[in-house]
């Protein structure tokens, strides 16, 4: 099949209608840019009541999805000759915009959804990665799976409307997205900056240029430290002459 593959290994399908409803992500569903096959775990249960979990060994609370019914879902699906399986763990590597960018030259994506407690640790053995979409814990891999799955393909060609919308936005290298203003010109006393309705382009590039440096420093500054190992950030002590070293053309994207 063309397209991107997410195959999710899930015991709640029902939670991917979602998907259906989230606009340009529909519209590359639609458009046979992405297929999403969906694997019921249930299926895949043990015995006449399809178990999927079961006690933890050695005791404790909650109960731990057995590895058998996930080794046989991952099993049954095709592998196509770029795929990639994936583990939804609160104990993965932190998700970044750059893993989106990694996973668009995929053909297929297999992401495992956890519940309750979690999974047997023998099915990290299927990951090439686990990702945690952050520190913090959800009670299923879900959530965590359509995050995924939206973030790849609005980066896939054909998926948004205008693509140059990609290239400025936050997270896209290592700065935020400089401040959007639409009509009305003025509302409730606040205005628009004067530069936007200037129509001088090479000013307002300059301006926006200016803002994301400046939003960032303010917002994130974690992210300007993180640069090149620091380099960026203490190139000069004085944060004007970072500004004027990152507004020489060549310095916008510096390697991540
Ligand atoms: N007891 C586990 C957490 C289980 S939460 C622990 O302490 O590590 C149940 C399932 O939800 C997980 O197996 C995982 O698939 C999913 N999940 C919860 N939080 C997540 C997060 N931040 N990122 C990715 N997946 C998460």
């Amino acid at each position: 099949m063309s397209g991107l593959n997410f195959d999710v290994i899930t015991l709640f399908p029902k939670a991917f209608e979602l998907i259906n409803n989230l606009g340009v992500i529909t519209r590359a569903l639609d458009n046979n840019l992405i297929n999403l096959n969906l694997h019921d775990l249930r299926e895949f249960g043990e015995g006449c009541y399809r178990q999927v979990d079961d006690k933890p060994y050695g005791g404790g609370s909650g109960m731990v999805l057995k590895p058998g019914p996930i080794f046989e879902a991952h099993d049954s699906i095709n592998k196509t000759s770029k795929s990639k399986t994936i583990l939804m763990t609160p104990q993965g590597k932190v998700l970044k915009q750059k893993d989106f960018i990694r996973w668009t030259s995929l053909d297929q994506l297999i992401i495992i959804c956890g519940q309750y407690e979690g999974f047997d640790e023998r099915v990290r053995c299927l990951a090439d990665e686990e990702i945690s979409i952050g520190d913090y814990v959800l009670s299923g891999g879900e959530i965590p799976a359509i995050t995924i799955i939206n973030g790849v393909t609005r980066l896939l060609p054909g998926t948004l409307g205008d693509p140059k919308s990609l290239l400025d936005e936050s997270h896209n290298n290592f700065l935020l997205e400089y401040p959007h203003y639409t009509r009305p010109l003025i509302f409730r006393e606040m205005k628009v900056p004067d530069i936007l309705i200037s129509g001088n382009h090479k000013e307002i590039k300059l301006w926006r240029k200016t803002k994301m440096y400046e939003r960032t420093l303010l917002k994130r500054n974690d992210l300007i430290k993180g640069v090149n190992g620091s380099d960026f950030h203490q190139r000069n002590s004085d944060s004007s002459d970072n500004l004027k070293f990152y507004l020489q053309e060549e310095n916008v994207y510096p390697d991540w």
